[in-house]
């Protein structure tokens, strides 16, 4: 499933290729039709990730996409279009395209592929959504309800420019934590405590910060729990930066610590990582170096 730094690249592409200029909006699977005339023709004026919910805002209205975990968006264009191929599960490359333009001096966009939920298209290229769990239209009360179930993100640090709004995040994690007695594994992977944590970052975080990812999350000391938010931090920036997750950062090709190494030696320790279901999803840990 595409992490939260997938979908904060999401909305920067997005951004990038159609805010400010109104577009076209199509269903062409049928499954998406009344939404999509609600979007065509306006103008999106700017998007954003809020964990791993998509919006994009367009007035009164917002478009809310979640890919779960098959979702993608394909993204097509000319020259003038500055996008990369897809953003979200990964799906095979896409040849290079002739461009053909209408009379309008709209580029003419290839006919969809499989079962394309929604098209949206600007003047010179188009992103086809396949595959994803939510794709709706919301009014801005709707948009605030998902918003306020959703717990802190760490990749909005930095997009208020208020260092005080930035502590609060990490204060309203550290809040969350402490009224959950599941264990600190099973609440990372809860969006209402920490939006935007998948798999992945779930496992390494706790590796690196030597977490019992068994440990209760109302038993876990503040002093503990604030460092685990910074990695996370650094983590999810570093997968944004870069546009995939590679949390070893010593070099060589091993790109994860403990994520799907079960049954080798633990790089650090030696010791054999496992790997046990934790309410439907693999965990990954290694016993040796995650004690308390
Ligand atoms: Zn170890």
């Amino acid at each position: 499933m595409p992490e939260g730094h997938t979908l904060h690249r999401l909305a920067a592409q997005i951004n990038t290729v159609f805010a400010g200029h109104p577009w076209r909006v199509s269903s062409p699977q049928g499954r998406f039709i009344a939404g999509a005339q609600r979007l065509d023709g306006q103008v999106p004026q700017h998007a954003e990730a809020w964990g791993k919910h998509l919006f994009v805002h367009l007035g009164p209205e917002v478009w809310q996409v979640h890919l779960g975990l098959y979702g993608a968006f394909s993204f097509r264009g000319d020259a003038d279009f500055a996008a990369e191929a897809t953003v979200g599960a990964p799906r095979a490359a896409v040849g290079t395209l002739e461009p053909r333009y209408a009379e309008d001096g709209w580029l003419i966009p290839e006919p969809p592929k499989g079962a394309v939920r929604a098209r949206v298209s600007a003047r010179h290229g188009w992103a086809d959504l396949r595959g994803p769990t939510t794709c709706a239209v919301l009014d801005l009360t709707e948009y605030q309800a998902v918003v306020d179930r959703l717990g802190p993100d760490p990749l909005r640090q930095g997009i208020s420019q208020d260092a005080r709004a930035d502590a609060q995040l990490r204060e309203l994690f550290l809040h969350n934590l402490s009224r959950r007695r599941i264990s600190i594994a099973a609440a990372l992977m809860d969006q209402a405590v920490i939006a935007g944590v998948g798999n992945i970052y779930r496992a390494e975080s706790l590796f690196l910060e030597g977490l019992d990812p068994y440990t209760p999350s109302n038993q876990l000391d503040p002093e503990r729990a604030a460092p685990l938010w910074d990695r996370l931090t650094e983590q999810l920036r570093d997968g944004v930066a870069e546009g995939r997750i590679r949390t070893v950062r010593t070099g060589g090709s091993r790109r994860h610590w403990v994520y799907k190494h079960q049954g080798t030696a633990c790089p650090r320790c030696g010791t054999v990582i496992k790997a046990a279901e934790l309410q439907g999803r693999r965990l990954y840990w290694c016993p040796g170096c995650q004690r308390d």
